[in-house]
């Protein structure tokens, strides 16, 4: 009892949700002696479901957020077909055997009537009811520490997260860079590494008067969306997607070198371009990016992309433009601040 409480303080103890993701399943992996717990997310792409590893602990490891270069939407959710039943039927658990001839015990987090999270449990004998119990009741509380903390983090319309979160979850994901490199498994990558930076991107929806001109502001929200599940889907789990108003968006991309975040973006703009919207048919977006470097302010770093983004809205929309690129091929102007005087 006296390790459910002190797992109880550590989950509510922290305000953000990778801090949870881990603090949960930690919580979980030990009171239910597991071999491996896993935080799932669940997407749906074109009517089709999809789920990725958010998190996992392994046992005699510690808990730790997943790595994924490969990003991509995940697994269909037939390779779990227990799972698929399951939330088909709006159940609040389903179990089952894995290829590994291991127990697997799935708990999806409902909000209404959708599930974009599961907590993954497997075991080598089962579950007991005892066990089954009390895991049952800390999905309950990390389900309800998760609604607070989305209503303070996140847009209404898109759930994407907001504008408010941004400085914070910059300075993570610098900070994040740094500790990084400095992990041992690391050092034989240094090379790697040393090419490898954060990206600032800022995405704006094309023509979008337009779009609320034609078919009416329901079908301008739809679209905004779309588009957001769209971004949530070609960027990978380790990156940030924002909705800072209206029609546009900020994503930053964790330690990538430029070629990858070209393709990265690419993949977003094209997955756009190609996806059919109800009534509207086509839309499309523009993209400025700029590498993110702790030396720069958060302000600097976003006029940055926002003056690439500004270049392709003048060259053709529907295109991705990176602002270190156009300076050097004196298509910008680098602007001179001195940011910290302006303001005083
Ligand atoms: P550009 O290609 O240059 O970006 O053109 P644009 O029409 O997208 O640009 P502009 O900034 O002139 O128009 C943005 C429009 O977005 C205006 C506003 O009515 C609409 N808008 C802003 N917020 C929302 C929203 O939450 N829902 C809907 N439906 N429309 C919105
Ligand atoms: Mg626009
Ligand atoms: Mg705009």
């Amino acid at each position: 009892m006296d390790s459910l409480l002190r797992h109880m303080v550590d989950m509510t103890g922290h305000r953000d949700h990778t801090m949870l993701d881990i603090s949960v399943i930690s919580a979980v992996q030990e009171l239910a002696g597991a071999v491996q717990t896993r935080v799932l997310a669940i997407a749906t792409v074109a009517g089709q479901k999809f789920v990725r590893s958010r998190a996992c602990i392994r046992a005699g490891g510690v808990a730790c957020p997943e790595e994924q270069d490969g990003a991509g939407p995940g697994e269909p959710i037939t390779s779990f077909p227990e799972l698929a039943h399951c939330l088909e039927n709006h159940d609040s658990r389903a179990q089952g055997m894995g290829p590994d001839g291991l127990r697997r015990l799935w708990l999806p987090i409902w909000f209404g009537d959708k599930a974009d999270t599961c907590l993954e449990i497997t075991h080598e004998h089962g579950f007991t009811a005892d066990s089954v119990h009390t895991i049952s009741g800390i999905v309950s509380v990390y389900r309800n520490f998760q609604n607070l903390l989305d209503y303070s983090e996140r847009d209404s319309l898109t759930g994407l997260l907001n504008r408010k979160t941004f400085d914070d979850q910059l300075a993570r994901m610098l900070h994040g860079a740094d500790a990084e490199t400095l992990l041992p498994g690391r050092l034989e990558r240094r090379q790697h590494v040393a090419e490898e930076k954060q990206w600032l991107a800022v995405v704006d929806v094309d023509h979008f008067k337009t779009v609320n001109d034609r078919f009416g502001h329901l079908y301008g929200d739809e679209v905004l969306i779309l588009v957001a599940n769209l971004l949530q889907t070609s960027f990978r789990s380790q990156d940030r997607v924002f909705r800072f108003g209206g029609e546009e968006f900020v994503v930053l991309l964790r330690s990538t070198t430029l070629e990858n975040a070209r393709k990265i973006i690419d993949r977003f703009r094209t997955n756009v371009e190609s996806h059919v919207f109800p009534q509207v048919g086509q839309v499309t977006v523009s993209v400025g990016f700029t590498s993110i470097s702790a030396a720069d302010s958060p302000v600097v770093t976003l006029g940055h992309a926002d003056q690439a983004l500004y270049f392709a809205k003048a060259n053709g929309r529907n295109r991705a433009c990176h602002y270190e690129e156009l300076v050097a091929n004196g298509l910008l102007q680098t602007i001179a601040t001195n940011d910290t005087a302006e303001f005083f």
